[in-house]
């Protein structure tokens, strides 16, 4: 190894790791355990009064799992980490540690869908608002933030037109309003975009798509950005409060710059329970070893296929960051200039009708709702998850009647390009 911090690749293969202490297993076991037995008493109470750091219970912590956990945090260059059952998970955790009822989280109008459902409709359940905005519009992100505002949520590059959002200008006004900055990463990944770099306080992964990148686990993860002064007022009472299950310990005081991770840990994942599987955490962390080799060739490949759509005469339009011309591109240059992600749409000129003969027609792609996987996939937003909307709503949306989606796998360029030429061409 070189002197100083170690280079990407080498955090993504030995970060968190080391041999196993007890057997000499060069790769993480797979602690496969509910809990874990106390050295005696006094060592039980250390580690229920949060006095000392160990096992008690997999639901809140297990060796597997804090590899992984150290492992993203030094890959997107936070504090510290705190893995989940999902993507979906990581943000229920991240936001319960950030909102009381009553309180509003602005957010980018360009998210996941899923997202999308899970602030309108769970999270106002809780009382917890939501204020949407589109995130190019720094006047507009400004103008939402009141009192009530604890948080503002984007992504990096958004799900799933293929738009990179202007991390350092929102971190400007989330910083002149001592909010934080949560950044979903899961398009990206700490490969192409290191969102604290740019001022981002927390980072969120739905580590299901690249970041285990072999579609055959479920996981997400919470980054710390370590850089959030939770004390300044009183405006974030878990992390700034006396917390009466923990004999009065005010977390913020105790555990400095990764205790907004602590919260999440011991307040949330402690009580809401979405703990991640140690088999899990065990396959995505054999998939991260390969990010940055993967993440490359999905960008290379996807380039490929994006630029070979825009020549094609039965597409009418694409959006792809990572082509030149494209309205990101001076965005992506900026915050990822190695590629623009593997997930991008398309636009059919037969409309509806060619989206879902494109789908029938595909034979290396997969039809089906998932991104980042080894595998090319595909689908038509309108006839598939957006059914339910109006013309009007589905554009509105970005899945408009002629979208189709893609993400870019690992197969040979020419192969997934000549399975797209196949389908074009009846239609
Ligand atoms: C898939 C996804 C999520 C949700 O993650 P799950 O692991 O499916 O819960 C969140 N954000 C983005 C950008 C995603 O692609």
């Amino acid at each position: 190894m070189s002197e100083g911090i170690p280079g990407f690749s080498t955090l993504a293969i030995h970060a968190g790791a080391q041999p196993d202490p007890s057997t000499g297993a060069r790769v993480t076991p797979i602690y496969q355990t509910a809990s874990f037995v106390f050295d005696d008493v006094d060592h039980a109470a250390s580690l229920f009064g949060l006095q000392a750091f160990g096992n008690i219970y997999t639901r809140i912590t297990n060796p597997t799992t804090a590899v992984l956990e150290e492992r993203v945090a030094a890959l997107e260059g936070g504090t510290a980490a705190l893995a989940t059952a999902s993507g979906h998970a990581a943000q229920l955790l991240a936001f319960h540690a950030l909102m009381q009822p009553g309180d509003t989280i602005v957010a980018a109008n360009k998210l996941y869908g899923g997202s999308i459902n899970q602030l309108n409709h769970s999270f106002k359940s809780f009382g917890w608002n939501v204020r949407w905005v589109d995130p190019a519009d720094m006047g507009a992100i400004e103008a939402a933030i009141d009192g009530t505002v604890k948080a503002i949520f984007i992504e990096s590059l958004a799900n799933p037109g293929g738009v990179v959002t202007d991390i350092a200008s929102i971190s400007a006004i989330a910083r002149k309003h001592r909010v934080p900055l949560v950044v979903d990463n899961t398009l990206a990944t700490p490969y192409l975009c290191r969102p604290i770099e740019h001022g981002a306080d927390i980072v969120l992964h739905s580590l299901t798509k690249f970041m285990g990148g072999h579609g055959n686990s479920m996981g997400g993860i919470l980054v710390d950005g370590g850089s959030f002064d939770w004390s300044a007022d009183d405006r974030y009472p878990m992390l700034s409060k006396p917390r009466p299950e923990y004999d009065g310990l005010v977390l913020h005081e105790t555990f400095g710059n990764f205790a907004f991770a602590i919260a999440c840990r011991v307040l949330g994942l402690r009580d809401l329970g979405p703990a991640i599987s140690p088999f899990n955490a065990f396959m995505i962390l054999t998939g991260i070893e390969t990010l940055p080799l993967r993440m490359q060739r999905h960008c290379d490949n996807a380039k490929a296929v994006a630029a070979f759509l825009k020549g094609h005469d039965k597409v009418g339009w694409v959006s792809y960051a990572g082509l030149e011309g494209d309205a990101y591109h001076g965005l992506q240059q900026t915050y990822m200039p190695k590629g623009g992600g593997a997930v991008f749409t398309f636009g059919l000129k037969g409309g509806y009708d060619a989206g879902v003969a494109l789908v029938s027609n595909v034979q290396l792609f997969s039809h089906l709702a998932n991104i980042g996987d080894t595998r090319s996939l595909i689908i038509h937003p309108a006839s598939t998850t957006h059914r339910q909307l109006t013309d009007a709503q589905k554009t509105a949306a970005g899945a408009g009647p002629d979208v189709v989606r893609v993400s870019i796998g690992l197969e040979d360029a020419a192969d997934i390009i000549a399975d797209l030429a196949q389908a074009l061409d009846p239609l």
